[in-house]
């Protein structure tokens, strides 16, 4: 095994999480950035200062850096062709980092490098037929079929946010063209947007209070105040989760998964999210689908990414010296 120790990166449509991750998959040395409001040259200074201050932490002996970016990957060129939720355009970001980090980069898909972790270590482990939803700023999605990651024609797969459950529903964000998509009524963003409506409809509940205290209605407050017991809270999350379900029931009918793993920021929702998910899925989905799919939430939580993102830097390593 060349190298035993890779830094993982995870950059999300608002943060980035990075770590040195060893070959038993233990993370040392955690770094986090937030990029809201950046553009790409900012994005990619910040990705630079992420990686040396876990490289610096780590005291150097780091074989390479594996990335997980929001953005369609073109594996033929190694260009992130397209970020839904990033200033990412048609950048060559491996290229690119590999020659500002001076260190072997290695780049797919944030949720397909998710799977992998999940697919291989944690909640998926010992399936074959896979979907992966990492529920955060917007919706990403990772297939494992017949025990493999599935990249596509090019490497673009797997998109699973931007299937249309509303056909005349809210435009989709970022650079999606789409309208109705799952994203658009489902993800963090989504969440945060119906806690907002639900707080000014029920001003006297829990939200509404944090409301009009001027407190910032996003996930993580929202799942606080469902697990404190605010009916208001419960509703909007019981909402996403519906709505979540009526996607899965698709896949479960397109793929007929054995298990769907969810992570993301909104997975902290834990039960919250995934009852009513499954409870719609079972509604919508056929047999026998809908029976034999396990709905369940990301081992690795919020590290899912990362994790996973350090493994594809170990196997390309590994891939390269099998070349050798
Ligand atoms: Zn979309």
């Amino acid at each position: 095994m060349p190298g035993r120790r890779t830094i993982g990166v995870d950059m999300g449509g608002s943060k980035l999480l990075a770590g040195v991750v060893d070959t038993g998959l233990s993370v040392h040395h955690r770094v986090q950035r937030s990029l809201n409001g950046l553009d790409q040259a900012a994005l990619l200074d910040i990705a630079v200062d992420a990686v040396e201050q876990a490289r610096a932490a780590a005291g150097g002996e780091i074989a390479a850096v594996g990335f997980g970016i929001p953005a369609l990957i073109d594996q033929r060129t190694r260009r992130g062709v397209i970020a839904v939720n990033l200033p990412l355009f048609d950048v060559p970001f491996a290229d690119i980092m590999a020659e500002r980090l001076d260190l072997p980069v290695f780049v797919d898909n944030d949720a397909n490098v998710a799977v992998l972790a999940e697919h291989r270590a944690g909640a998926a482990r010992g399936c074959s037929e896979v979907l992966l939803l990492t529920i955060g700023t917007g919706i990403g999605g990772g297939l494992i079929l017949r025990g493999e990651l599935y990249r596509g024609g090019v490497g673009a797969a797997g998109e699973l946010g931007h299937v249309v459950i509303d056909m005349d529903g809210p435009r989709c964000q970022g650079n999606c063209p789409n309208r109705g998509c799952v994203e658009a009524v489902a993800s963090g963003t989504a969440l945060a947007r119906e806690a907002v409506r639900v707080a000014r409809e029920r001003p006297h509940s829990g939200l509404g209070r944090a409301l009009a205290d001027g407190r910032a209605l996003a996930g993580p407050l929202v799942v606080e105040l469902a697990h404190d017991g605010d009916v208001a809270a419960l509703d909007v999350l019981e909402l996403i989760g519906t709505r979540l379900g009526v996607a899965l029931a698709t896949f479960a009918n397109i793929f007929n998964p054995e298990v769907v793993v969810i992570g993301g920021g909104v997975i902290a929702a834990g039960e919250l999210l995934l009852a009513p998910a499954r409870a719609e899925m079972l509604r919508r989905a056929l047999p026998p689908s809908r029976d034999e799919v396990r709905v369940v939430a990301a081992q690795f939580g919020v590290e899912a990414g990362m994790i996973g993102a350090a493994m594809l830097a170990f196997d390309r390593l590994r891939e390269r010296a099998d070349a050798l």
